[in-house]
């Protein structure tokens, strides 16, 4: 039996989007006429908050749609917030660490001048900052990297 828009009576199909509601479905355009987001916008919260009301009822209360956009906001920030810490997570445990006190303050040791002394270096001023996460290192020519840890003096090679 085909679908016909609620508001508008055209024949509905795929093409049209149709947005459904609790006593029929509602082309989009003619949904978004009620401030009914477009078809890239819509969530499938948003899709399920319609169906749960008549498309009578949603015309007449607008601050319906504000709501649904709200909540979809909400979520998708929520989903972002989560992203960034699961980043920041991998990235924590990319950092380099020291395998004797698992310190972050590693500094690479190829890199020091001749003379240069892991237990001068450590608790001194000597150098600032650590090399951060090994993918800085890895794959340029395969070779391991020794790195000095700027708490314990230990040398290691990644
Ligand atoms: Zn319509
Ligand atoms: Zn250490």
């Amino acid at each position: 039996m085909a679908k016909y828009c609620l508001e508008c009576n055209t024949k509905l199909n795929l093409f049209k989007f149709p947005v459904k509601f609790k006593d029929g479905s509602v082309c989009n355009s003619c949904a978004k006429k009620y401030d009914f987001p477009g078809v890239s916008e819509i969530t499938i919260e948003m899709q399920i908050n319609a169906k749960s009301v008549t498309w009578e009822h949603y015309k007449s209360h607008p601050e319906l749609i504000k709501e649904w956009k709200q909540e979809a906001q909400e979520r998708k920030a929520e989903i972002e917030a989560r992203k960034e810490e699961a980043r920041l997570a991998k990235e924590e445990k990319n950092r380099l660490r020291c395998p004797k006190c698992g310190s972050t303050n590693i500094q690479v040791l190829g890199k020091q001048k001749k003379g240069f002394s892991a237990s001068k270096a450590v608790g001194g001023a000597l150098l600032t900052g650590g090399v951060g996460t090994l993918a800085g290192f890895a794959g340029k020519d395969g070779k391991k990297v020794e790195f000095v840890c700027m708490s314990c003096g230990r040398k290691f090679k990644k």
